[in-house]
């Protein structure tokens, strides 16, 4: 065996042994987590953000100024979405969940597909696709309703472009979901970063909000991270859905 996979295996019988000794377990989820469900993350070369700048298409002055401009990029992502499955990272977190060994699931994703896989505790810090809201009047319905055939949807009452309830780029995030991240944060005594750059702030903060707390910080991503080396204690490099199921079955291994 290779050092560098004996290396990842010492990696993964560390964090089991974390996970399980820990009184309180926290996730940062990024998009990397749902890449194996189909849906690109932002930072790869192919794919969706390719043909889309984020900064130009998801950006809120840019779904004011045009929002049918920003719509033909909702539409193919929603149509993404739509076909993708949570993968074995998002059932080890609802199974991590289940056996009571993980408190909560951050998520900077808007594909609902932490609660897809059984996920309770999902604080959903970028909003989510789920549902449509109306800059106008505030109008809002559920995105299920929508047809692709309806896009751009329009407002029943004032006729405005609706808009999914998903925190663009230049927008706050929803106050209830800031406030019980950073609680989660405060509280934990390890939390699992996984599949997130962790550049965009303010979901960026949490885990050194964890880790000013006291928190241990365990990353899981296919390449190092701007947290890499300062803020997490180690990181686990490689596929999410590989790493948690092995996670998984030496957690399975340990308690039973
Ligand atoms: P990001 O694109 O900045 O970073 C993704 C990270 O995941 C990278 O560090 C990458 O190395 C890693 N990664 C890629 N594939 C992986 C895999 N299979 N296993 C583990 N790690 C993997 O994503 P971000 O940090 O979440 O920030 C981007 C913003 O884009 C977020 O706000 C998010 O709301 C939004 N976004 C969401 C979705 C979604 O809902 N699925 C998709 C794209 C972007
Ligand atoms: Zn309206």
């Amino acid at each position: 065996m290779s050092d560098w996979l004996k290396k990842k295996e010492v990696l993964i019988k560390r964090a089991t042994e974390d996970i399980v000794n820990s009184r309180k377990t926290i996730t940062l989820t990024g998009a990397g987590i749902s890449v194996e469900s189909g849906i690109p993350d932002f930072r790869s070369a192919q794919g969706l953000w390719s043909r889309y700048d984020p900064e130009e298409y998801a950006h809120i002055n840019a779904f004011r100024a045009n929002p049918e401009k920003v719509w033909q990029m909702l539409k193919e992502m929603m149509e993404l979405v739509l076909g993708a499955e949570p993968n074995p990272a998002h059932v080890a977190l609802a199974e991590l969940e289940r056996m009571g060994l993980l408190s909560s699931v951050i998520t900077q994703n808007v594909d609902g597909l932490h609660q897809r896989a059984g996920s309770k505790e999902v604080i959903e810090f970028h909003g989510s696709n789920h549902w449509l809201v109306c800059l106008g009047c505030g109008y809002r319905r559920e995105a299920s309703s929508l047809s692709l055939e309806d896009i751009p949807p329009r407002c029943n009452n004032c006729g405005f472009i609706l808009k999914p309830d998903v925190v663009f780029f230049g927008e706050p995030i929803p106050w209830e979901a800031q406030t019980k991240a950073s609680e989660e944060a405060r509280m934990c005594e390890l939390a699992l970063v996984i599949g997130t750059s962790a550049v965009v702030y303010p979901a960026g903060e949490i885990p050194i909000v964890a880790k000013k707390s006291g928190a241990k910080v365990v990353e899981i991503n296919m390449e190092p991270t701007a947290l890499t080396g300062s803020v997490s204690d180690y990181l686990i490099q490689g596929p999410a859905g590989e790493i948690l199921s092995k996670i998984m079955d030496e957690i399975r291994e340990k308690i039973s």
